[in-house]
């Protein structure tokens, strides 16, 4: 009889739909968690061990797990959500998993060669020589670090070196994180935030899975109060860790400075624009539990967490915690639901809050906590509708005289205006005069957008870019290409030209491209070196501009315009962030709509300041709908290059959806964007009653077709683009 072994069940990091079996090979004693080298055809993988059973593998021999990496294994928790979201998302389980192995699989910071002192001594010591030997005494220079803080040459450190009196080694950047100071008291907080904290400590101090919902108006103070749930969070348990989510990189370095002020220790930061080593070196301090706050962008939440005991979702409503490509998943619903696994506390931060977060606090789901007052003295803007119909900017211009005139006082007065126009580039739309073509991307339905800084047109879809040509690639006509509507880029164009002598700048993704420069522009405004800001929504939230005294919103009317379920809701809540920046600290702010629809029920909303008004009147009509979050929505997209072969696997698909109770299934039909590189897409809408396990009944439904290699089938849970 042979010995009894085990079989390896091994995710690896790829769509594949589930975890492979291995053998595992005698004496490697793998545990859960375990990451692996596996192989899969000729090579070898990166995989976790997800599962262990007695057992041989049945008919065939299975092969072997080739040996267990010496990294960091992945807690249990961490593999429960990785498999959680998977099944939430009607996705693949490696898809998740490769997300949390992210930093895992970055390259490990260069080890660094540094000189330090031996017993040997030198067999002559001039002053030079022993500058650098006191030098050498304190911490571990690099040898040209060494030659600068002892003012000598290089020479003499390596005459040095040469005799043995220096030894050369190699260090790694230590790979624990500072430890947050707790002793450090916080900022004096008014009645409204220590109310709010008190509550937000009581929930931590249950100890278990809580939600709240921190409910106030910009400049309330909103970041103060989880700052203090954050540090009783961490005073509590000395080994408990805290995750901070934001929406935007340009409103992480914001809050990391904030956070490293309040506990004199820099977070681990966690997003794209975080290089490859220092993200091994947050991963690995994370999986370790030596890095103790993480303040990042939506993946933040697939790291390691050792015990994770707080997440703070910042601007909680905000789409882009929405992941629309890849694994597609809603960061806020994923963070409640690693909370839940951790048995942790969840803190939604937000001045405008989603309605499927205000009907879990109505419900009494999340414990409500609304800050009334305004931090320090400033009071709200007064928010006004420029009517356009009444009074229309001169034609093929876009700011209409009563703005121009609001903005002439403010810069007189010396105070900041801040232009908000949700749309990149120069303007949305280029058209042939001489035969009304309207340019597009190579076989996609998208307009190209025309950009000055960089003299091209470009598909802000699929990313296609070409300079702009000055004949018409239709019908050939020469100089007949016109810019039709606005972009920020033309809104500053126009600006400069009414307001030469004002310093005038552009805040939108395509003139800052990175942290650093956000960070900058931010600086300037805040130290009043610039008087007039074109923003797009980047620049919407989350600072604050003390001599900011007037936002004007160029086309309040746009988002309405996207015809989807959250239109109104969106457009309530861009604008209601970007009239809250307007007055701060003790200057009354003032907020200029410019509007064609002034009797809409949003601007009624806005100009009223009446949120609860707006969301009683939007939820209304949800629940007449059954839409969320009185129901739950999916979305399936098919994609395909023959069109006729789109239409029969759809049709298919329609034929064998599976009947259940509380579902409606709505198509299949021509996506509003049908071509996209090439591309045919169709789309299917699911709605469901609130009871209903949608992902469920997704995933019996994706159970029972085979799409043929060309399609792509895109399962998408409560889909934020109805593109
Ligand atoms: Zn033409």
């Amino acid at each position: 009889m042979g010995v009894m072994s085990r079989i390896a069940s091994v995710l690896l990091p790829m769509p594949l739909p589930e975890a492979f079996d291995y053998a595992e090979p005698e004496g490697l004693e793998l545990a859960i968690g375990d990451q692996v080298a596996a192989p899969l055809g000729p090579r070898l993988l990166r995989g976790v061990v997800v599962g262990l059973r007695e057992g041989a593998g049945g008919n065939r021999p299975l092969k072997p797990v080739d040996r267990r990496l010496d990294e960091p294994p992945l807690p249990a928790n961490t593999l429960e959500f990785v498999q959680w979201a998977a099944r939430y998302s009607v996705d693949a389980p490696g898809l998740p998993l490769a997300i949390a192995l992210r930093g895992a699989r970055a390259p490990k910071p260069r080890p660094v060669r540094v000189a330090s002192l031996t017993a040997a001594q030198p067999a002559r010591v001039t002053p030079a020589r022993a500058r650098v030997m006191e030098a050498a005494t304190g911490q571990a220079l690099t040898p040209a670090e060494l030659a600068r803080a002892a003012g000598v040459s290089a020479g003499v450190v390596k005459g040095l070196i040469d005799e043995g009196v220096l030894e050369i080694r190699e260090v790694v950047a230590d790979a624990r994180w500072p430890e947050p100071d707790l002793t450090q008291p916080g900022p004096t907080l008014n009645a409204s935030q220590a109310a709010a904290a008190a509550q937000l400590n009581q929930l931590i101090d249950q100890r278990g899975f809580q939600v709240g919902l921190l409910d106030g108006v910009t400049g309330s103070g909103k970041t103060e109060v989880y700052l203090e749930a954050a540090a009783h969070a961490l005073a509590a348990d000395s080994t408990a860790q805290v995750l901070i989510l934001l929406p935007e990189i340009a409103l992480t370095q914001a809050v990391i400075g904030r956070v490293a002020a309040r506990f004199g220790a820099a977070p681990g930061e966690w997003h794209s624009d975080v290089a490859p080593p220092a993200r091994r070196r947050v991963w690995e301090a994370v999986a370790a539990g030596s890095c103790r706050i993480v303040v990042g962008a939506r993946s933040a939440l697939f790291l390691p967490f050792a015990n994770l005991k707080l997440v703070v979702v910042d601007e909680e409503h905000d789409g882009s915690f929405k992941q629309e490509e890849g694994f597609i998943y809603h960061a806020r619903d994923l963070a409640v639901a690693r909370g839940k696994i951790e048995q942790a506390a969840v803190v939604l931060a937000s001045a405008t809050p989603s309605l499927e977060t205000l009907r879990n606090a109505e419900t009494g789901r999340y414990r409500w906590l609304r800050l009334s007052a305004r931090h320090g003295t400033a009071q709200l803007p007064t928010i006004d509708l420029v009517n356009l119909r009444e009074t229309p900017p001169p034609s093929n211009t876009w700011l209409s005289p009563p703005l121009v005139a609001a903005m002439r006082e403010t810069l007189e007065r010396g105070e900041q205006t801040l232009l908000f126009l949700n749309r990149r580039g120069y303007a949305p739309l280029v058209l042939c005069r001489a035969c009304g073509e309207r340019l597009c991307a190579p076989d996609t339905e998208s307009w190209l957008v025309e950009h000055r800084y960089s003299g091209r047109l470009v598909c802000h879809l699929t990313g296609f870019s070409m300079p702009k040509p000055d004949r018409c690639p239709h019908c050939g006509a020469k100089d007949s290409l016109v810019s039709i509507g606005p972009g920020v880029e033309r809104v500053e164009e126009e600006a400069r030209s009414i307001f030469p002598e004002a310093r005038i700048a552009v805040f939108s993704s395509d003139t800052v491209f990175d942290a650093r420069e956000a960070r900058r522009l931010v600086e300037a405004m805040a130290q009043g070196e610039i008087d007039i800001l074109v923003a797009t929504q980047a620049a919407a939230k989350g600072h604050n501009f003390p001599k900011l005294t007037l936002v004007g919103v160029v086309d309040a009317d746009l988002g309405l315009r996207g015809g989807d379920l959250r239109a109104a809701e969106r457009t309530f809540q861009l604008l209601a962030q970007a009239t809250g920046r307007a007055g701060r600290r003790d200057r009354p702010g003032r907020a200029l709509l410019q509007t064609y629809a002034p009797e809409h029920p949003v601007m009624q909303a806005l100009k009223a300041q009446d949120r609860d008004a707006f969301v009683a009147a939007e939820m209304e009509e949800r629940q007449l709908a059954g839409l969320p979050p009185f129901g739950r929505l999916a979305a399936v997209i098919a994609s395909g290059p023959d069109a006729a072969q789109l239409e029969d696997f759809t049709r298919e698909m329609a034929r064998v959806a599976p009947n259940a109770e509380g579902v409606d299934v709505f198509g299949p039909a021509d996506a509003p964007l049908g071509l996209v590189r090439g591309r045919r897409r169709r789309r299917f809408l699911v709605r469901a009653d609130r009871g209903v396990d949608l992902s469920a009944y997704m995933a019996a439904w994706r159970a029972r077709v085979r799409p043929p290699s060309a399609i792509r089938l895109s399962i998408d849970i409560d889909p934020y683009s109805f593109l």
